[in-house]
């Protein structure tokens, strides 16, 4: 292993050629050749890199040839190793944040670090690159001019529905980490709460078996309910909810195809058709369709 461990900081190296301060280095989330000719620079200029797990940065600086004393930062010893990188920093030392894969502070420790010293006044820089959010919004063809980053689902289904259901009206594509172990349920309530919207699976991006699913989140849903969970990590996005102007135009315009459908169809098969068809919930055309039989058919 090159790296050295937090045990070994020489207290008395020459000075970095870098400001003191902390850097936000984005790394690799896939291919190690995305990493950024800055973020190499960064990381073999500072004084100490903190990061999330020793063992998986050291993989990455022996990749580069790097050797370089770490220090572990991550969100069980946060409270404890923000003084001793602060004192770091005053002490002259240049401190790149790193994070196990993509960049810090997304789903990823950091936040507080940047919250406690941009309030007191130290200096603050970052390195951008990789983030798998961004990554998978440009393979996603979900359009891409307002989004909104849900971080991590939560586990349990009943939790996973509440926090779908919070966005149920938001006119923004929605993107989120989700486990590959999960992927299935998680679709499933994704389809239960935000109806059968466009989506894509966007996995093990920039890796060897990167693969995109692009589909109604049925098709998703019907893909991995035959070939079971997929390996791997995911990103998942979501098309945006329809503007509501939009939506009251197709619920009238639902509403004449339904009462149109319902003169050669089932009552359950026209529900479907039309929500098929208008995007509108299945549910609501349901019981319309219902109330409709009851005035409309004489036979039932
Ligand atoms: N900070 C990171 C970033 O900027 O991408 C994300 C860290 S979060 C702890 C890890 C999650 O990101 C994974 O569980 C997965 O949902 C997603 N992820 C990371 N790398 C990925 C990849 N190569 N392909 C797809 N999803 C990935």
């Amino acid at each position: 292993m090159q790296g050295t461990t937090e045990k070994n900081i020489p207290r008395t190296q020459p000075a970095s050629s870098l400001k003191a301060g902390l850097y936000i280095v984005a790394t690799p989330i896939g291919n190690l050749k995305d990493i950024t000719a800055r973020a190499l620079d960064t990381i073999k200029a500072a004084d100490v890199i903190a990061c999330e797990d020793t063992r998986v940065t050291a993989k990455l600086l022996n990749a580069f040839m790097i050797k370089k004393p770490m220090m572990a930062y991550h969100e069980h010893n946060g409270a404890q190793q923000r003084p001793k990188i602060e004192q770091l920093i005053q002490d002259g030392k240049a401190v790149a944040l790193v994070s196990d894969a993509g960049t810090p502070l997304i789903s990823d420790p950091g936040f507080k670090l940047v919250e406690d010293f941009s309030n007191k006044g130290i200096y603050i820089t970052t390195l951008p690159g990789p983030s798998a959010a961004i990554a998978a919004l440009t393979l996603a063809g979900l359009p891409t001019n307002r989004f909104l980053f849900l971080g991590f689902s939560p586990n349990k289904s009943k939790a996973r529905q509440d926090w779908f259901a919070a966005e149920v009206k938001t006119e923004a594509t929605l993107v989120f980490y989700e486990s590959a172990r999960r992927l299935k349920d998680s679709l499933s309530d994704a389809h239960a709460v935000l109806g059968n919207r466009r989506a894509a699976v966007c996995r093990e991006i920039s890796k060897r078996f990167e693969e995109v699913v692009r589909g109604d989140i049925s098709d998703l849903l019907t893909k991995y309910e035959e070939l079971g969970n997929p390996k791997g990590e995911v990103v998942v996005v979501i098309e945006a909810a329809r503007p509501a102007k939009d939506l009251r135009e197709a619920t009238l315009n639902a509403d004449a195809l339904l009462e149109k459908a319902l003169t050669h169809m089932s009552v359950k098969s026209a529900a479907a058709f039309v929500s098929d068809v208008t995007g509108v919930k299945k549910k609501e055309l349901y019981s319309k369709a219902v109330e409709w039989a009851k005035t409309n058919r004489t036979e039932q």
